[in-house]
């Protein structure tokens, strides 16, 4: 299988050919075709470094309309060498396609990143705490967010942001697609996946 076979846009296939993505991963041959199919939750089992970033990031980019500048898609992680590094990878994949992403972290001043959100975006990565802050600082609207991605879901819990995050996914709109990518799966993902998920397809590579 190609990337060309799985229905992503030209303008995304374009910018895989440049970054030199030949063939999906595991993961992404089973998320990329079921996330532009279906608009059901999915959990997905997997390790970093298995490609996830794509494996959510390139169907969810095809599904937001672009141009838009409404936040409709938000990606929570742990940490901000993650979330800029999912930044990056997003920015990449979105080159020829008018979508802005905007990387919202703990320490860095937070005035710089409520002047890249007013100036509008469709996307935003962020740890679960500045997320939370900016949005009790109303400078962050999540109620046209339609694609929810939980990234290293088992970390985040490990680092102490449920009620963050349950504050967070408060926030956003009933109708929505939520993806959890986790690399293990205890009891308290489990659970969550329970609270936060509509019956999720299940995939583990
Ligand atoms: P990730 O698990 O998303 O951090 O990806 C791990 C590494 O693999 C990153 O450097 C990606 O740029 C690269 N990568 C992901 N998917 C592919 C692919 N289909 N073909 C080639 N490289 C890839």
């Amino acid at each position: 299988q190609t990337f060309s076979e799985t229905g992503l846009k030209p303008e995304i296939l374009k910018s895989l050919e440049k970054m030199g993505f030949e063939t999906p991963t595991p993961i992404q041959a089973e998320t990329i075709p079921y996330i532009l199919e279906s608009t059901n939750d999915l959990v997905a089992l997997a390790q970093t470094g298995t490609g996830k970033t794509a494996a959510f990031g390139l169907p969810v980019l095809n599904k937001i309309e672009p141009g838009q500048k409404k936040i409709q898609s938000i990606v929570l992680c742990p940490t901000r060498e993650l979330c800029l590094q999912i930044t990056g990878d997003i920015e990449r994949f979105s080159t020829n396609l008018p979508i802005t992403v905007v990387p919202v972290y703990g320490g860095e001043p937070i005035y710089r990143q409520i002047g890249a959100l007013k100036k509008g975006c469709e996307m935003v990565v962020g740890t679960p705490g500045r997320v939370n802050d900016l949005i009790n600082r109303e400078k962050l609207d999540l109620s046209n967010v339609r694609f929810l991605i939980l990234d290293e879901a088992d970390e985040m819990l490990k680092m102490g942001f449920k009620d963050e995050m349950d504050a967070i996914l408060a926030q956003t709109p009933a109708m929505k697609q939520t993806l959890l990518f986790s690399a293990t799966m205890p009891p308290d993902i489990a659970s969550m996946t329970g609270r936060y998920m509509n019956t999720p397809h299940k995939i583990s590579v």
